[in-house]
């Protein structure tokens, strides 16, 4: 369980960003729980965690809720062409929440993944501080950001989590400058020669 100490803090330190709340804490500790459940013997692995962090199971409400609302916002996809049926869900600090689904196009180029499809609404509805952008997709394997993705990430939700989730409850978690390493941002405009 040294695995999932670890990411509880590191990932605790990264959302510090958004202060040291109750629910800042609970993103921390679902997400460490999340990349280590499957190495846990029993829910007892999960529950001494918790003790631990002193978290109580109820803390961990919004986030499953926001798990079950990138699961269930596939069902607004729009791909008639792939028919990959792709989920978001952006949880703010605020405890609000937005979703997206994947929206294709006869042009396929234009096609919009679900990851953008709910920053951009959650952006549109004035919420600027995400502790946590969720993505589901019916895929045995955690569904994973394509790069125009992890590049909007990047940029409206830096502060925030990544949760990818598979259809048999595979989870993988991680921070967004581990999925878009040396990533381009605004600060390169300042670094001309
Ligand atoms: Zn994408």
């Amino acid at each position: 369980m040294s695995g999932a100490q670890s990411d509880f803090e590191r990932f605790r330190e990264h959302l510090s960003a958004h202060g040291n709340g109750g629910l800042v804490h609970a993103v921390a500790a679902r997400a460490a729980i999340g990349n280590w459940r499957a190495a846990m013997c029993s829910q007892d692995d999960v529950r001494q965690l918790l003790e631990r962090w002193g978290i109580a199971s109820a803390a961990l409400e919004p986030i499953e809720h926001a798990l079950a609302a990138a699961w269930n916002a596939r069902a607004a996809a729009y791909a008639p062409y792939s028919r990959f049926h792709v989920g978001a869900a952006v949880l703010g600090s605020c405890g609000r929440l937005w979703c997206g689904a994947n929206v294709e196009n006869s042009s396929y180029g234009l096609t919009l993944c679900a990851e953008r499809a709910a920053l951009a609404a959650a952006r549109a509805a004035g919420g600027e501080a995400f502790l946590l952008l969720c993505v589901a997709a019916d895929t045995e394997e955690p569904i994973s950001p394509c790069g125009a993705c992890r590049q909007w990430i990047v940029e409206l939700a830096p502060h925030a989590l990544v949760a990818m989730v598979g259809s048999k409850g595979a989870e993988r978690w991680c921070t967004p400058a581990e999925l878009l390493p040396w990533a381009f941002g605004s600060e390169m405009f300042h670094r001309q020669l």
